[in-house]
Order: C-alpha cells, then sequence, then structure tokens
C-alpha cells in the first residue's frame, strides 16, 4: 500500500470511529495513537490536526467529511449561509494555489486552514482570488496601495493621502479598482522612509561611523510601518489584504532620468502560495493618471 493509500484508509476509519456512539470519539484518537508507528511523522500530525479541527469546528462551520478524491478538500462547509470547500494543514508551505483552480474555474470556493497540532485555527484564508478577465490566466490579487500626499490644483498640500484597493493580475497586470479611501497622517512609504531617515540623521547624523551608529534599516521600517497599519485597511476595506505596495518611479535611462511611473510591492502576506502571484512591481500608476 502507498502512503497516501494508507493515509487514507486511516482517514476513513477514524472518521467513521469518531461517529461511533458516545465512546466514538475517544476511540478514534485512540485508534491513531495506536497507528502511530505505520504511519509517516506528517502523515500521523497531518491526521491528529485534522481530528482535533473536526471536533472542534464540526458544529461552528457544519463540517462534512469529504473523501479524498484528489479535490484538495478534507471537509466542506458553511459559513456565513454559504457553502465552502476546505484544506485543513499544518503547514500551508506545501499549497499550491494551481493545485485548486480546476474546481474553482467552476466557481467552487476555497479556503485553507492553517491550524495547530490541537486544531486551533491560526489562520483561515481565503483563496478564491478572482480569475483575470483580460488574460483568463491569471488571478487578481487584493492589494492596497498606499498614495503620495494629496495636492489641490493649486498646488498646496491637503494634509491627507489616499489608500487605493485594488485586485491586480500577476500575469497582464490588468486592475481593478475596489474602494479608495483618505486618512489623514497615513503616509506612503516613501514619506514614511523619508522621515524616519530625518530622525536617524537628527539622532546620529553628527557621531563618526561607528558601532554608536546603527546603519539604516530601511527594511525594517517597511516592514514595521506594514504591520502597523495592515489591520487598520483589513478593516476599512473590509478584506484581507495579501500585498501593500506604493507608487515608485522606474528609471530607465540614466542620463536622461527618463523612467515611468510604476507601482512596487512592499510587503506581502506571510503565504507561500502567493510566490507566483504577487509581483515584485506592475506598471500601474495610480497617483498621476
Ligand atoms: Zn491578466
Amino acid at each position: 500500500m502507498s502512503e497516501a493509500e494508507e493515509f487514507n484508509k486511516v482517514r476513513r476509519i477514524l472518521f467513521s470511529t469518531f461517529h461511533k456512539g458516545e465512546e466514538g470519539q475517544e476511540k478514534a484518537f485512540q485508534y491513531l495513537d495506536n497507528y502511530r508507528k505505520k504511519l509517516s511523522r506528517s502523515s500521523y500530525i497531518g491526521l491528529k490536526a485534522e481530528l482535533n479541527f473536526y471536533k472542534k469546528y464540526r458544529k461552528e462551520f457544519s463540517l462534512i467529511v469529504a473523501a479524498d478524491v484528489g479535490d484538495h478538500t478534507d471537509f466542506s462547509g458553511l459559513l456565513g449561509g454559504k457553502p465552502f470547500r476546505l484544506d485543513v494543514t499544518t503547514n500551508a508551505d506545501y499549497k499550491q494555489l494551481k493545485d485548486y483552480e480546476p474546481l474553482q474555474r467552476d466557481d467552487e470556493k476555497y479556503k485553507i486552514a492553517i491550524v495547530t497540532l490541537e486544531g486551533e485555527i491560526e489562520d483561515l484564508v481565503d483563496i478564491n482570488f478572482p480569475f483575470c478577465p483580460e488574460c483568463e490566466e491569471g488571478r487578481l490579487i487584493d492589494t492596497a496601495i498606499l498614495l503620495p500626499e494629496n495636492y489641490n490644483d493649486k498646488g498646496d498640500c491637503l494634509w491627507s493621502n489616499d489608500q487605493v484597493l485594488i485586485g491586480v493580475c500577476n500575469v497582464c497586470h490588468y486592475f481593478e479598482e475596489y474602494d479608495r479611501i483618505s486618512t489623514g497622517g497615513l503616509f506612503d512609504f516613501n514619506t514614511e522612509l523619508g522621515n524616519a531617515y530625518d530622525l536617524y540623521e537628527a539622532k546620529f547624523g553628527n557621531l563618526p561611523r561607528s558601532d554608536e551608529a546603527p546603519i539604516f534599516d530601511e527594511h525594517k521600517i517597511v516592514l514595521q510601518h506594514s504591520q502597523h497599519i495592515i489591520p487598520y485597511l483589513n478593516k476599512e476595506f473590509d478584506k484581507t489584504l495579501m500585498a501593500l505596495g506604493g507608487t515608485a518611479y522606474t528609471v530607465t535611462d540614466l542620463r536622461t532620468c527618463d523612467g515611468y511611473h510604476c507601482t512596487k510591492i512592499h510587503w506581502r502576506k506571510d503565504l507561500k502560495l502567493l510566490d507566483e502571484y504577487v509581483l515584485d512591481e506592475y506598471e500601474i500608476d495610480l497617483f498621476h493618471d
């Protein structure tokens, strides 16, 4: 028997045991522990987490155990009255968006539940990114763009910055603007970095280069700014942002400084399946157009 067959066999026994009478639940966990040595470590952890997850959440999500027929669905369930397929894992690094695409093209909705061994949900990720209507190949990923400070026609600073929610395609850079808000004091990345550098210079600018003057850590400032504002933006946009970016200018001719306005991504949700779906740069200009 292959490892996958063994896994499926044990999984079937576990869940049918679970449903047998009052002692079923306890017996299912006992069965898994008795079987532990015959399973790979990864299979054991996966099954234990799935069983714990089912025990914890089966009522909340009206879970139904799915038969493993290669559709990457461990359970089907209901959330807010809407049906969805659920893939449960303790490690989302091995999940690939492409694996879900055949059924997603049929409008099936998927979520990935990232859980602990005890079955506790760490993250419930909605992976139903719309297919791009332009190229029909890429996906539109929820991304927020922080824009520079607003000015009126006379050039007066208006003391506010806009934040734009877009869905952007990883293949052809097609995008749709979903929402736009204005928040005073929520700076774009360039302003935030500039302010941080001014502070750094005021603090360390006159010191000789030594241990006393740490290097200016741009990456850290970008990360802090992102982590600070993402909860606010998720709430305002009523979305779970996958990426966060800002406007940029890419120079193509160093002699004349000619180039183009674009959008650079500064932060991305820590989810490996986004690797190919969130790019470093998009040929999009949300500020000057
Ligand atoms: Zn596209």
